[in-house]
């Protein structure tokens, strides 16, 4: 055990699953004095660099027993991870954050719908479809248009598809059939925001401004935050609603909500409960970063403040990235290699653009469109 903190022995966190998500919590706690390691069932797992890497399944029970050897607490960066998996970890009796109920809902789009339903917070319109029937007699309610999803595994717009008109039950029946799915009312947007904010093992809460995220072919491309035109009661409202799935849930850690905004009015889209893509610019744009955050939390630490500083950007590199010197050529960027092999829809690292204006970052962030990787949208 690493012997970092005055003679203390330093507290060790196992992390389920070791892609990036994974590889930036160590980046915030490896100065905090904090040891990792991690399980993944790729040897290449790019988390692997910052601490002992257990290659297995997330849901093998001798691959979790070795990865949770002498850890102070054990936390996940990805919401697929066997909700049994997570059990079978609590049950040996050391501190699964954020607890596996989260992972039950957040795998579930319908029990996340139920569950925001039940705390008076905002979704969708939507209706479990488990069969042909179902599926006409939804889309006569809800649509047309209207969204089927499936309601397990998927992710960045996988395993979805829109249904224009009456005529597309077949189509999107042949696509997605024979799993549970969900249809949802499509809901004409103005925009789509995140909130994301922390619990600590003491129940006390900091949320983060409000992001407003842009995606192309359903992969988030850019954030910015803190989002614009957001009210000081707007704020309130998302962090109300937060706050309600938060206790709910009795969560430690940082929980990330998608939400709609429709004119004015905050409907949920997905939980995500682990640290999210869209909080990346906490890194250089908050006091605390998510990924510290979520350490604090889970080793029942005092949180640190969510306060933005400045504006921000983040823009993440799908498929490749670009050069180092073209990025740091900007005043105010900067990059984050998550070194991992470049692939066609692979994120493969972000960059996040501060600035001390709008029109500063805006002119910033110009800057970044043609590089390879980046699309960055109008
Ligand atoms: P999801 O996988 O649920 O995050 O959906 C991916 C993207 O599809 C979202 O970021 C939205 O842009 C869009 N989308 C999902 N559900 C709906 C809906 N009910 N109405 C309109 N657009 C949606």
């Amino acid at each position: 055990m690493p012997d970092a903190q005055g003679g203390r022995p330093a507290p060790i966190v196992a992390v389920l699953g070791g892609g990036q998500l994974g590889r930036m919590l160590a980046l915030a706690g490896i100065p905090l004095g904090i040891g990792f390691r991690f399980l993944d069932p790729s040897p290449d797992a790019t988390a692997g660099a910052l601490g002992l890497l257990v290659v297995g399944s997330l849901g093998d029970e001798t691959a979790l027993a070795r990865v949770i050897e002498g850890a102070s607490a054990v936390t996940y960066e990805w919401e697929g991870v066997p909700a049994s998996g997570a059990r079978f970890v609590a049950a040996t009796g050391t501190a699964v954050l954020p607890p596996p109920v989260a992972l039950d809902v957040a795998q579930d789009r319908v029990r996340e719908k139920e569950l925001c339903r039940r705390l008076g917070i905002g979704t969708p319109a939507f209706a479990a479809v488990d069969d042909r029937a179902d599926l006409e007699r939804a889309a006569k309610e809800l649509g047309p248009p209207a969204v089927l999803k499936t309601r397990r595994g998927g992710y960045d717009g996988k395993g979805q598809t829109t249904l224009h008109e009456p005529g597309d039950v077949e189509r999107a029946w042949s696509e997605l059939g024979a799993v549970p799915l969900v249809l949802e009312a499509h809901v004409p947007f103005d925009r789509e925001l995140s909130v994301l904010a922390v619990r600590g093992r003491d129940g006390a809460t900091a949320c983060w401004p409000l992001v407003e995220n842009h995606h192309v072919g359903g992969i988030l491309r850019r954030s910015l935050a803190p989002a614009p035109s957001v009210t000081a009661q707007f704020q309130a409202a998302a962090e109300r609603l937060i706050g309600k799935l938060l206790d709910e849930l009795e969560y430690v850690g940082v929980l990330a909500v998608e939400l709609f905004d429709v004119h004015g009015e905050l409907l949920v889209n997905e939980l995500a409960p682990r640290v999210h893509n869209s909080g990346h610019w906490t890194i250089e744009g908050a006091v605390t970063s998510q990924f510290e955050n979520h350490l604090r939390a889970i080793l029942g630490w005092p949180l640190g403040s969510t306060a933005a500083i400045g504006v921000n950007a983040m823009v993440n590199c799908v498929g490749d990235l670009p050069a180092p010197d073209a990025v740091l050529a900007i005043p105010g960027a900067h990059l984050h290699d998550y070194a991992k092999a470049p692939r066609p829809g692979r994120k493969v690292g972000h960059v996040t653009i501060s600035a001390a204006h709008t029109d500063e970052l805006r002119a910033r962030v110009a800057r970044l469109a043609g590089l390879p990787g980046v699309d960055v949208p109008a």
